[in-house]
């Protein structure tokens, strides 16, 4: 019996099953709960903060209304299931608190938000391709001086090194496609803004052929994906990823055994929870 098809496909869902398939389909089709993640948690409550700070008029985006921002998200975060979640002691949520601050206060060391146009923050787009629908949340789409999109994705972690970078770029690439399918025009640039220890922008400009070749790489991910739904094969693949995998107690690379996740996948949420906790 074929697996039912993941309704969408996000860049995180497409870099998900590129690095293994098998963890791809827990997550994105069985749809096993994972334990929140606290970098993940951070990069949330620090988007939350810069999206604030984009809604207040450009005169008042100063780094200390940036920090009343991210006490506003803190606040709003202590109620989200994720942040609860952590279980998070007074020293260590005092330690995220000062975390996500300082990233706050390093994104003034790359821009200067007064000089920033916003049209949208923390935007969905959703496009199709074929029988396909693709969708992704830009963080931020502006106008240039002359009227351009430009695309830009906070990220809170490590800033890659320059052999990594054009991997990390793709997922950007994705959102250019977005922006062709969606406005009918490319972005004249699409920017990664590094807010960890060591802050960066690293910029690309998009191109037709950058478009092109995304939609075409998409295209083929999906039909992999298919393949492997209507077959039931979704092969492990080990990588330093696995050591961060939450479903390692169910893959085979690790002596475990798929169908116990598939058996938990189809128990009610509450159970699911509680048994993934338990390692099974
Ligand atoms: S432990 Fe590694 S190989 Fe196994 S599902 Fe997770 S990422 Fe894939």
């Amino acid at each position: 019996m074929a697996l039912p098809l993941p309704t969408s496909l996000s860049p995180s869902k497409v870099s998900s099953f590129k690095d293994c398939a098998l963890a791809f389909r827990f997550s994105a089709i069985d749809r096993l709960p994972e334990p929140p993640s606290l970098p993940a948690v951070k990069g949330t409550t620090v988007h939350r903060a810069l999206e604030l700070l984009f809604l207040a008029p450009p005169s008042e985006r100063t780094p200390e209304r940036a920090q009343e921002c991210l006490r506003t998200a803190l606040e709003e975060m202590s109620a989200n299931e994720q942040y609860r979640g952590l279980e998070l002691e007074a020293p260590a949520a005092a330690e995220f608190a000062a975390d996500a601050a300082r990233m706050v206060e390093r994104y003034f060391t790359l821009e200067d938000p007064r000089a920033i146009t916003p049209i949208g923050l923390e935007l969905m787009l959703t496009a199709e391709i074929g029988s396909l629908t693709v969708r992704g949340i830009i963080d931020r789409l502006e106008l240039d001086e002359r009227g351009d999109l430009v695309v830009t994705d906070y990220k809170t972690g490590r800033t890659p090194s320059q052999a990594q970078e054009q991997s990390r770029l793709g997922g950007v690439h994705f959102y250019s496609l977005l922006c062709l399918k969606v406005f009918g025009k490319l972005p004249s640039r699409i920017q990664l803004v590094y807010l960890g220890s060591e802050p960066q922008v690293i910029t690309t400009t998009p191109s037709e052929q950058s478009a092109l070749g995304t939609e075409r790489k998409v295209g083929a991910v999906w039909a992999a994906i298919e393949r492997a739904c209507e077959h039931e094969d979704f092969r492990p693949q080990r990588s330093a990823l696995c050591n961060w995998c939450s479903f390692q107690a169910f893959c085979p690379s690790f002596g475990g055994d798929p169908a116990q996740a598939v058996a938990l996948a189809a128990r009610p949420g509450p159970q699911r929870q509680l048994d993934l906790t338990a390692g099974g």
